[in-house]
C-alpha cells in the first residue's frame, strides 16, 4: 500500500514536470555551489518549498551563464515533485501568450486559470524589450498573482534598468514593488559557467553589465 502510493505520487511528479514545460531536468544537487557559494543557503532553503506556501516569489538576478535559469527549472522541478502545478516559460513567450488571450477578449479568464498553478517561472526578463501593451499585460500577470501564488523571475538586468525593458517608469516601479514586497531576491555572480576553463574570464560586454549590478 504505502509502496503504491510512493510509486502514485513519484509519477504524478513526472507529470506535473512534463507539463511545466520545463527547458531541462536540471536538479539543485546538479548544481555546483563551489561556483556562487552565496547561493547556497538561500537556495536549500527554497527547495524545501515553504515559500511556495506563502506565495512568496524568487527573483534570481545575475550575468549570462552564472545558473540562472538552472537554479529556476531546479526550483521548478522540486515544486513539481512536491505536488504544485508549475509553468515555466521565457519573459517572450508569456508576453505571447497573454497578448493572444487579451486579443480574443480572454484576458481575465486565462489570467484566473493561471492562478491555479502554483508556481510560474519567467525566465529572461531584459534580454528583449517589450512593447508598451506587453508590459501591461505582464503588469497584469504579476498583479494578479500578487499573495495569491507565486512567480520566480530571472534577468540580467538589475532592477533599476527593468524600466528600460518595460518601456515605462510607472509600470516597472509598481510591478517591482510587487514582486519584491514577499521575495527572496538572489544575486548570482562571476564568470559564465559556459565559459568556465577556457581562459575567458568573462565577455567584455558582460563586464559592463555585471558592474551595474554590484
Ligand atoms: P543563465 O540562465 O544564468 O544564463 P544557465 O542556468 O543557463 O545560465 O547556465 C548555463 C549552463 O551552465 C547550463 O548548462 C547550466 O546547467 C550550467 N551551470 C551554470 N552554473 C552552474 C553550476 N554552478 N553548477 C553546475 N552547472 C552550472
Ligand atoms: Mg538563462
Amino acid at each position: 500500500m504505502e509502496r503504491e502510493v510512493a510509486a502514485r505520487n513519484a509519477s504524478g511528479a513526472q507529470l506535473r514536470i512534463r507539463a511545466a514545460g520545463m527547458p531541462a531536468v536540471k536538479t539543485i544537487e546538479d548544481f555546483n555551489f563551489d561556483h556562487q557559494p552565496a547561493a547556497r543557503t538561500p537556495l536549500q532553503a527554497l527547495a524545501s518549498g515553504a515559500y511556495l506556501t506563502e506565495h512568496r516569489n524568487v527573483v534570481l538576478l545575475g550575468p549570462p551563464g552564472t545558473g540562472k535559469t538552472h537554479l529556476a527549472a531546479a526550483l521548478g522541478i522540486a515544486a513539481c515533485r512536491q505536488g504544485h502545478r508549475v509553468l515555466f516559460a521565457t519573459a517572450t513567450d508569456w508576453i505571447a501568450r497573454l497578448s493572444e488571450a487579451h486579443e480574443r477578449g480572454r484576458l481575465a479568464g486565462e489570467l484566473t486559470r493561471l492562478r491555479r498553478y502554483g508556481l510560474i517561472i519567467v525566465d529572461e526578463v531584459g534580454y528583449l524589450p517589450f512593447a508598451q501593451d506587453a508590459a501591461n499585460l505582464f503588469f497584469q500577470l504579476v498583479s494578479s498573482r500578487y499573495e495569491h501564488a507565486s512567480l520566480i523571475l530571472t534577468s540580467n538586468l538589475a532592477f533599476s534598468s527593468w524600466a528600460g525593458v518595460f518601456g515605462d517608469q510607472v509600470v516597472a516601479a509598481a510591478m517591482i514593488d510587487r514582486i519584491v514586497h514577499h521575495a527572496d531576491v538572489i544575486a548570482l555572480k562571476g564568470a559564465s559557467y559556459r565559459l568556465r576553463d577556457r581562459g575567458v574570464d568573462t565577455l567584455p560586454s558582460i563586464k559592463a553589465e555585471q558592474e551595474s549590478l554590484d
